[in-house]
């Protein structure tokens, strides 16, 4: 069995900082990566708000920067997904896709996933134009019409990046007043291929191959229209990665992972990072912060116990 001081599990901005910190700080770290380094991070167009990039840096460069700093100082990266995870005699198992690691702490930092929308058609279509990734499929709509469904900053973010890609995006928002930070929105409103439905919500996702059109509701009316178009994106918030650790860590209302601030969880040896724990702001600056802290904090849980 694979055997190592500190597991990270997943391989986002926070998980790839982990393995940084642990790696330097002299541990055996090993980062367990689902399918590509970078998580969320990964399929951001853009990246304009992390500090050190005076223009807009993509999502994918930042994670495999990340990744290769983390490599450098010594932590090895294990392509497999977290399935199951146990207390030992000697820490934690984790079962993964790869077969079982053995480790005296894990760091969890299995990030999120997108939430559904819940409407007629969405799952039936989901991958013919029913989408939740504009940087990997807003390319096969290049000059077609497309919704984004949602008013946070993912919806507006990748509204900005489709609208240089397909003829014209039409935002569905539920409310008429859009949380996603100021200067994104005021970007967006100065594109002129972007139409605004507000109080609107989509009652379903229609087509028989592929997505023909959507059908929404006027929340103020009550009236509804047919917009046809080929693609729906969808950015309705994020729901956190913890099925394979739910058994064993105390979870939020939210099924958010409690973590202190050290990031400790409710099991000693178990710490938590990034978006899947209670924190009041899911940035990449932030994950990266909780990364080295969940780090630091296992450093000194392993030496606490030597
Ligand atoms: P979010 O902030 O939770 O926003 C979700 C949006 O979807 C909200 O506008 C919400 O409407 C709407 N919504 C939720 N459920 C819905 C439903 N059932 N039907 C219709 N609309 C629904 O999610 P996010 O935009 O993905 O952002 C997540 C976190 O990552 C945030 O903290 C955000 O700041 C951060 N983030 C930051 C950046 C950046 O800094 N550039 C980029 C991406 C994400 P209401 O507004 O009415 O609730």
């Amino acid at each position: 069995m694979k055997q190592t001081e500190i597991l990270v599990v997943g391989a986002g901005p926070a998980g790839l900082t982990a393995g940084i910190y642990a790696a330097r700080s002299g541990h055996k770290a090993l980062v367990l990566e689902k399918s590509f380094a970078g998580g969320q991070m990964a399929l951001t167009s853009e990246v304009e708000n992390y500090p050190g990039f005076s223009e807009p840096v993509s999502g994918m460069l930042l994670a495999q920067t990340m990744e290769q700093q983390a490599i450098r100082f010594g932590c090895d990266v294990l392509n497999a997904e977290a399935t199951g995870i146990t207390a030992a005699p000697a820490g934690f198992e984790v079962a993964t896709t790869a077969g079982p690691v053995a480790a005296a702490t894990v760091i969890v930092c299995s990030g999120v996933k997108p939430k559904l929308l819940g409407v007629p058609g969405e799952k039936e279509l989901s991958g013919r134009g029913v989408s939740y990734c504009a940087v990997c499929d807003g390319p096969l709509f290049k000059g077609r019409e497309v919704a984004v469904i949602g008013g946070g900053d993912s919806a507006i973010d990748e509204a900005l990046y489709l609208s240089n890609i397909v003829a014209r995006v039409h935002i569905i928002h539920r409310r008429d007043e859009f949380r996603a930070c100021p200067f994104a929105q005021q970007r967006l409103r100065e594109r002129a291929n972007v139409t605004y439905h507000l109080s609107c919500v989509v009652e379903s996702v229609n087509g028989t191959q592929r997505v023909e059109s959507i059908t929404v509701k006027n929340l103020k009316d009550a009236s509804t229209f047919v917009l046809p178009l080929g693609g729906a994106f969808i950015y309705v918030g994020w729901l956190p990665n913890t099925a394979w650790c739910s058994s064993l860590l105390a979870l939020d209302e939210s099924g958010n992972i409690k973590a202190d601030d050290r990031l400790c969880t409710s099991v000693p040896g178990v710490f938590a990072a990034g978006d899947v724990r209670n924190t009041p702001l899911r940035q990449v600056a932030t994950a990266v912060g909780d990364g080295a802290l969940a780090a630091i904090s296992a450093h000194d849980f392993l030496i606490g116990k030597r």
